[in-house]
């Protein structure tokens, strides 16, 4: 740590350092004049500044200053172009660092769990590897404009329903794989200032007062150097938050924990040690914001308003394109329908809200055709019927080439604060479309979106194009997709389920309970669909392109290998056609362990890499795969573990269609040993009890030979017997004793 923080620290009195630990206001650190310590502001994000006007109330979330929309977090997933989320992170900071913001409320890693979650669009996948490499670069990118950031909501906060009190019941492993994978990219490959801890418990622990995940993992284990803050009104008791690491509370209070906080202090209930701590690591933040504050900067609304238009296209994911309906030529006489093309969603609501001043609508985009009529159909804004609205469509629809369907999911539907009921759009656009696509075979439909719909008329029509929430050049860049000036090359972040009972969260989601029981474990997502083969509408990472491609020669630089070493993976990836167009070479990997005894997903995205190709070019793209693409958390061993055996280094369409794959053997250097608890009765072998006397060979006649362990009939027996043992002995051990020996026996000749 830095002297003069250390100085300024020894200068201050106990109250003062208390009340540096919340903030002054809804925004800003606390002054203290007598010391000239700064006071430094920090704003929303993700999709853009929300630096809410001075005289604004508290509630007024839409009352801010002006700035650019930006893609929402899902389109930026959808991009799996890290240098493409990068660029935006650059022109966030820039904005923040003109408006002489500190750290942006940025971005959000939280997993997908359920189609469902109100804020599912300010998150960026179902996938931890996703989401965090997300993270990561738009992180960099802020920072590198001397700009802080916020990873938030750490962690494990996936509904809105009760999203202060709800406790997120999480078993170790899938914790660690699935809901804290993706923090843990971004903490180790962008350090970001701030990481913002969420309303929710985890396993019975408000995450406020969390010292396991708050300092045990997030500083001690993964080596995090920044200021923790919490989420705003997040903290119960600010004595336990101190102890657990929680550095700043948000917003200010009032003043009214502090002489609680005090009184901890002077009564030795509180380390001031502790508070010490949180207060450095304030300190450290607010003059790093202030160092790197560099007065006068000045931000272009329109070259960033530009790149929100040339992004857009790359985040939107055609889903489907049948009979090449598009994209739609200027000879097509074309019909568009719905409300949304004059009124696009494109952002989503709550605190990332944006105060945009230049969206452009999609009739403003079309400018292109002079054959293009428009009939609104239904509205953008609710559920309502309106006969004449919805005939004169259907009318129009039948005299055209082609109809263009803007559908989606009105404002009120998806938000911060709540969840959604169901995964449906408004019945009347379902009915309008199915309508539509009755008397005329070429409809393409256009999704507006946070957080994936049903399409029951998925198979009635030949164009599906999902641009989710594309940020204030909506409507431009969804025109140039439509006509082909751009050719979209986003891919799926998440599963499109066919319904929304088939998510593997379906029956633990919300409820009625505030203790959420995340009984999926690791089976999120596609890790669940393509586990149990299920038919999915579009699995993850599925995506089209008006170009074709295809894939040549793969290698990979080893085929056995120690988990310390890495691997080098190579594959020639062709375009075939005369568009020039990006491509997303996925990289999955799958364990090829037959009588694994540990729960496996089918495959697991480990690489991602976009690239560009112009017609009929070849290219060669590659990847580094280190230990971190074959190991699975190991409860027993409280780490990460490779277990010794073959993996198929996958190239996949997406995660359910692989193209090509290679298998390496990797073994671990380290291989696993049996752990043994002060209270575990496999310190029995270790200590030669008579239980485990009795068990060597027992073990050895009964079952070594046997595959008894494989097979229902055989274990039943085995159960009797280990039961008559245990009898025979007079309880000098117990049934479960003897089981578990053999149990530990059987596990020790498997490794
Ligand atoms: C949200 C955060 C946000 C904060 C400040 C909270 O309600 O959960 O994401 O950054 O408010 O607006």
């Amino acid at each position: 740590m830095d002297s003069k923080i250390r100085s300024i620290v020894k200068k201050l009195t106990l109250e003062e350092k208390v009340s540096l630990c919340s903030g002054t206001d809804f925004w800003h650190t606390k002054e203290i004049e007598r010391l000239q310590i700064p006071s430094v502001m920090v704003s929303d994000g993700p999709s853009g500044l929300r630096k809410q006007n001075p005289e604004a109330g508290i509630r007024e979330v839409n009352n801010s200053i002006e700035s650019v929309c930006f893609p929402a977090a899902v389109n930026l997933a959808s991009s799996f172009d890290t240098d493409l989320v990068r660029s935006v992170g650059e022109a966030i900071g820039d904005e923040c660092q003109a408006e002489d913001v500190a750290a942006i409320l940025a971005p959000g890693c939280n997993i997908k769990r359920s189609p469902l979650c109100g804020r599912n669009f300010e998150y960026y996948s179902e996938d931890p590897y996703l989401s965090g490499k997300t993270a990561a670069a738009y992180i960099n990118g802020v920072q590198s404009k001397g700009v802080g950031t916020s990873l938030k909501h750490f962690c494990a906060n996936n509904q809105e329903f009760r999203r202060n009190s709800y406790d997120s019941r999480i078993d170790e492993r899938t914790l660690r794989e699935i809901y804290l994978k993706g923090f843990e990219i971004a903490v180790k490959e962008s350090q970001p200032w701030t990481v913002m801890c969420a309303y929710n418990m985890v396993n019975g622990v408000q995450m406020s007062e969390n010292k396991r995940l708050l300092t045990d993992i997030l500083r001690k284990e993964w080596g995090f150097e920044g200021l923790v803050v919490s989420d705003w009104g997040a903290v119960r008791d600010r004595v336990k938050g101190i102890a657990a690491g929680l550095d700043l509370e948000m917003p200010g209070n009032g003043g009214i924990y502090d002489r609680l906080v005090i009184d901890a202090v002077k009564n030795k209930e509180l380390a001031e040690e502790d508070l010490d701590a949180c207060v450095e690591r304030i300190l450290e933040f607010v003059y790093k914001a202030v160092e790197n504050h560099e007065e006068g900067r000045s931000w272009d609304k329109g070259r960033h308003h530009s790149l929100v238009r040339d992004i857009a296209g790359e985040c939107m994911v055609l889903l489907k394109n049948e009979n090449k309906v598009l994209p739609v030529k200027s000879s097509d006489y074309v019909l568009l329908v719905g409300g949304f093309a004059k009124n696009p969603r494109y952002q989503g609501g709550g605190s990332s809200h944006i105060r945009s001043g230049n969206v452009d609508s999609l009739l403003m985009g079309v400018q292109w055709n002079s054959k293009i009529i428009y009939e609104e159909g239904f509205s953008a804004t609710d559920d309502k019927f309106d006969k004449a609205r919805a005939k004169r469509a259907v009318a129009a629809a039948s005299d055209v080439d082609k109809v263009v369907i803007f559908a989606g999911l009105p404002e009120s539907y998806e938000s911060e604060g709540y969840d959604r009921k169901h995964m449906d759009l408004p019945q009347v656009q379902n009915d309008l479309i199915n309508a539509i696509a009755a008397v005329n075979p070429h409809v393409i439909v256009v999704l507006e979106n946070g957080s994936p719909v049903t399409m029951p008329w998925a198979d009635k029509v030949e164009g599906i194009l999902e641009t989710y929430l594309s940020g204030e050049g909506v409507g431009v860049a969804t025109a140039l997709a439509l006509s082909g000036k751009v050719n979209p090359s986003g891919r799926l972040p998440e599963t499109i389920p066919l319904r929304l009972e088939d998510n593997p969260s379906y029956l633990n989601f919300a409820g009625d309970s505030s203790v959420i029981d995340y009984r999926e474990g690791i089976f999120v997502g596609y890790r669940y669909y393509s586990r149990r083969k299920m038919q999915v509408r579009f699995p993850f990472g599925h995506g089209l392109s008006y170009s074709t491609f295809s894939y040549g020669k793969m290698t990979v630089d080893a085929e056995k290998m120690l988990d310390n070493e890495t691997l080098e993976v190579t594959v020639d990836v062709i375009n075939e056609s005369d568009i020039p167009g990006k491509e997303v070479v996925q990289l999955y990997v799958e364990a090829d362990i037959p009588n694994t005894k540990i729960r496996r997903v089918v495959r697991e995205l480990k690489g991602f890499k976009k690239v560009f190709l112009d017609a009929h070019e070849r290219k060669t793209v590659s990847f580094i795969l280190d230990k971190s693409a074959f190991a699975y958390y190991d409860e027993e061993l409280s780490d990460w573990y490779v277990e010794p055996g073959e993996y198929k280094i996958e190239v996949c369409r997406n995660a359910e269609e692989v193209i090509t794959y290679k298998t390496v053997t990797v073994i671990p250097k380290k291989p696993k040993k049996p752990v043994y608890s002060e209270n575990s009765v496999y310190k029995d072998i270790m200590e030669d009890s008579k239980a485990a006397r009795i068990a060597k060979p027992f073990y050895e006649k009964a079952f070594a030979s046997s595959d008894v362990f494989e097979d229902q009939p055989k274990e039943c027996e085995a159960d009797t017997t280990i039961r008559s043992v245990v009898n025979l002995n007079f309880g000098d051990f117990s049934y479960e004793e003897m089981r578990e020996i053999i149990n530990r026996l059987n596990g020790q000749k498997e490794d």
